[in-house]
Parts: structure tokens; C-alpha cells; sequence
């Protein structure tokens, strides 16, 4: 499409058909993050192309507020660190920099460009996999080699600090006009050089509710098992923006509907879909993307632990009728062999996977509260997040037990009000205890849904 071209400065005019000066578009300066327009400014005053491009560009066009802005540049990331006293460089797969200001960073990727033979023959530049996955691109081009290099049109959209205009080499403006989602490019190319892709177009789907172009949704039922070759760390990051992000319900949605869920899952859905598993992470998601839309903080491992509980229900009846075992030693057991299967394609942290098994722990305990272990529960520090999970169980199983317990539980917080930091403080709070009048629903208490008839717990706490 576009001419190769390693020097930026000599285009100038061969650019002019792309651009789109200031009196034509939306986007001003007021609009744009401080801390985005210093940077800008530094790179642009040293002599340098300063861009802003990707998801601040797009955002700002479609009306909403970017949650970050990304800056490109014919500086390369070096000299980016020398003009940057609060500059880090980050990446070797694909190398950049990062401008620290406080908690907020910028971050300032070179432009991209194509991989001749030569480059391919560098591999401190370029790395490919045999399936075409690309594992390093650190070739540096034009802006316009840069615009190709990029994954989807409304993303390769450029607003120029020189003079306020926007650059558009892929059609971006016309597909935003049309809300569509629109890969640079042979679309299974691209999905190969980087499957995280697939992932991506769902994302910018569920979220800005863009249309997906055929010719893009294609092949992604095709390529999912392309994202096993991706490391989980990189998953970790990428489902929680998709999860986690205010749109998560559309979100899983097109995941499984795109059978990307299942891949990123597998020990969910393995035996077919499950009425209950859908229903309690489709309400949990729901109730998450509420809670973002109030700007409340929701955490990773509440989602995961919604996302594996009936998995893990599974196994535990799996193992425990084929070895004998007590209910409680096959929970022990279930869990370690759910979450370790479960690391291996989404890299949870370890400070995640303990929070995950406290609350599925709790769900063992929150029955049995005869005594001091009501107290004790209570002041658990995942008690919160564990009668939340109590509740939606109850919620969705339609169990006349759980909504025993999970209005036990509700009134015995009513009338052992903690401070309003509670969910955090340790043993050592005084707040007097109250039980409630009716009778503990725990005896025989079952962990899960009485639809399931699963055996009661012997749990010797
Ligand atoms: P968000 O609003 O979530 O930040 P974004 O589009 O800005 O969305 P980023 O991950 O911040 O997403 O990436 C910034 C830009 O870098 C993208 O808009 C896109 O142009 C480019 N980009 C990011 N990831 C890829 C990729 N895997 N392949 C090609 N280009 C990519
Ligand atoms: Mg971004």
C-alpha cells in the first residue's frame, strides 16, 4: 500500500494525502492528558516526530475519556532515555519506553517498520516462530510503515503535535464513522504474527461496541488454539482487561461465542456448557461491571474463583468417588489440581491464587459458625468477598439452604457492625457479637447446591 521509506524527514509530502488538518476534527489539546502533552512537547522541541496515536486517539474520537495515552516517535527508545530523566526501557519483544510521572506512565514506542532479509536475519530485531508468530519486532521505520505495523485501522489513527492535525493511513476515520473493526492487513497474517489479536478485536468490540468485520471474525473461531502458544503472563494481563474493564458480561460473551474462552479456560466448559458455571460468572460479571461503573475497585481473583467454582465442584466429586477420600481432603486436593492446570495458560500471581482459595475455603467454613467459629469466620479477611460469593451461589443455585445461611450470615454483619475498614482488620477488633435468634442452618450443612446432592463436609474446624 505504502512506499518504503527508512527517512522520516523526507516525507512530508507524500504524507499531506493522509492528513487531516485541525479545523477538520474533534480532537484538542485540552482534551489530552498533561503529563501525555510534556512528553509530546520535549520529543517535538528536540527535533524529533511526536505522535499521539492507538487507543487516546481513537477514544477521544469516539466521544469517551482514554484511559491511556500512547505516544510514538522517530526518536529511538535510547535516545527517548536521554531526553527522560523519569524513563525506563521496558520489552524485548517489542521495545519501549516508559515515562514515569508519579503513578501515571506514557508510554513512547518507536515507529515500526517493515522486516526486509536483512532484518530477518537479526535477531536482535526480529524473531519469528515457525507458525509465523512473531516473538521480536524491533525493526524502526517511517510513520507511515508504522501505521501498517499497527493492528486495527481505528487504532492507527495519529493526532500530530507539530501542528494539531491527524493522520489516517488505513481507513481508520471511515470505520470509526461506521463503528467498525477493521484489521490492518491479510487478517490471518496478522492473527499468526500475534494471536493476542483475537483477543484484542474482542476487547475493542465488547467495549466500544464495534462491529467486528466479517472478513476479521472469520478466522478467529479457526485460529484459537493459536493463543496456547502465548506466554500466560501475557494472558494474565490481557483477560484482566477483558474481564475487568466495565464491559466484561458483552465481553465473555463474544469469548465464548468466538471459542477464545475456552482456550484461556480449558477445565471450563470441559465437558460441555454448564447451566450453573454460565449463570454465576454471567451475574458475577454483571455485578462487576456495576460496581466499575460506580468507580468501585473490583479484584482478579473474586472473578477467577466465580470462574472455576463449579470446575472445581466437579473434581471434587470426581475424586472423591474414585479414591474414597473425605469431602475436605478432596476440596484440598481439587483445588491444587484446578488452579495448577489453570496457571498454566493464565499466569494468576500467587497473591491472587491465596485469595482465591480462601474464599473457596470459606465456603467450607461459612456453614459451620456454631461457637467461636462464627467470630473467627467474621474476621477472616476474605470474609466480605466470601458472603459475597456465598450469596451469589445461593442466588443462582435457587437453593433454599444458601439463602438460609446467606440471610443468617447478612444479619449476623447487621448486628456486628464493623468500622468501615473492616474487610481489612485483623482478630483483634472488640465489636460485640450478636448472634441471630433462629436456628443455625448448618447442621449437615452442604458446601454446594442441594440440585447437586452433594455430600456434607467434614470439616474439623
Ligand atoms: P486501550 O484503550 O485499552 O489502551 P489501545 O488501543 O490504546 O487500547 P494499547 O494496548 O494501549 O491499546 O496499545 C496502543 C496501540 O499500540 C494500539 O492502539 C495499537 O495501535 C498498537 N498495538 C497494541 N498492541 C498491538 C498488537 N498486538 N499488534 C499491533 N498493534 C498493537
Ligand atoms: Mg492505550
Amino acid at each position: 500500500m505504502f512506499t518504503k521509506n527508512k527517512n522520516n524527514k523526507a516525507q512530508t509530502t507524500t504524507l499531506d494525502i493522509y492528513k487531516i488538518p485541525r479545523d477538520q476534527h474533534s480532537i484538542s489539546r485540552k482534551d489530552i492528558d498533561e503529563n501525555a502533552l510534556k512528553v509530546l512537547y520535549r520529543l517535538h522541541n528536540a527535533g524529533f516526530r511526536a505522535l499521539l496515536v492507538g487507543g487516546g486517539v481513537r477514544d477521544l474520537l469516539l466521544g469517551l475519556k482514554p484511559k491511556d495515552f500512547d505516544i510514538t516517535t522517530n526518536a529511538t527508545p535510547e535516545e527517548v532515555k536521554a531526553l527522560f530523566r523519569n524513563c525506563r526501557l521496558i520489552g524485548r519483544r517489542f521495545r519501549l519506553a516508559h515515562i514515569l510521572f508519579g503513578r501515571e506512565v506514557i508510554e513512547v514506542a518507536t515507529f515500526r517498520g517493515h522486516h526486509d532479509d536483512k532484518d530477518a536475519q537479526d535477531i536482535q530485531k526480529v524473531k519469528q516462530s515457525q507458525e509465523g508468530m512473531l516473538l521480536r519486532d524491533n525493526v524502526y521505520g517511517s510513520l507511515e510503515e508504522d501505521a501498517e505495523r499497527r493492528d486495527f485501522t481505528v487504532n492507527a489513527l495519529y493526532y500530530d503535535i507539530a501542528d494539531f492535525s491527524l493522520y489516517d493511513f488505513c481507513g481508520g476515520m471511515s470505520d470509526l464513522a461506521e463503528r467498525k473493526l477493521t484489521l490492518i492487513g491479510d487478517p490471518e497474517v496478522r492473527y499468526r504474527e500475534d494471536p493476542v489479536r483475537m483477543m484484542r478485536a474482542i476487547r475493542f468490540a465488547g467495549k466500544l461496541d464495534l462491529t467486528i468485520s466479517d472478513q476479521c471474525a472469520e478466522p478467529i473461531r479457526r485460529l484459537a488454539p493459536l493463543l496456547q502458544d502465548i506466554p500466560a503472563a501475557r494472558h494474565f494481563d490481557e483477560v484482566i482487561k477483558l474481564l475487568l474493564s466495565g464491559q466484561g458480561l458483552k465481553t465473555y460473551r463474544l469469548l465464548k461465542e468466538y471459542k477464545l474462552l475456552q482456550m484461556l479456560f480449558p477445565i471450563l466448559f470441559k465437558d460441555g456448557e454448564d447451566d450453573n458455571a454460565n449463570a454465576i460468572i454471567e451475574q458475577a460479571l454483571i455485578d462487576s461491571d456495576a460496581r466499575i461503573a460506580q468507580g468501585k475497585r473490583v479484584t482478579p481473583a473474586y472473578i477467577y474463583a466465580v470462574m472455576l467454582w463449579y470446575p472445581l465442584e466437579q473434581r471434587v466429586h470426581a475424586i472423591s468417588f474414585e479414591s474414597g477420600m473425605d469431602d475436605h481432603d478432596a476440596f484440598l486436593l481439587a483445588m491444587n489440581e484446578v488452579l495448577s492446570i489453570q496457571v498454566k495458560t493464565i499466569a494468576i500471581p500467587k497473591r491472587f491464587t491465596a485469595t482465591i482459595r480462601d474464599i473457596w475455603m470459606l465456603q467450607l467454613r461459612l456453614p459451620r459458625f456454631g461457637g467461636k467459629r462464627a467470630q473467627r469466620v467474621y474476621h477472616h479477611i476474605k470474609f466480605r468477598a466470601a458472603f459475597d460469593f456465598l450469596s451469589l451461589r445461593a442466588q443462582i443455585e435457587q437453593s433454599s439452604e444458601l439463602a438460609e445461611l446467606t440471610a443468617w450470615w447478612q444479619e449476623y454483619q447487621e448486628h456486628n457492625k464493623l468500622p468501615e475498614h473492616n474487610y481489612s482488620r485483623n482478630t483483634s477488633n472488640k465489636a460485640t457479637e450478636v448472634k441471630p435468634e433462629h436456628k443455625n442452618p448448618s447442621k449437615k450443612r452442604k458446601y454446594s447446591s442441594s440440585k447437586r446432592k452433594t455430600k456434607a463436609i467434614n470439616n474439623n474446624d
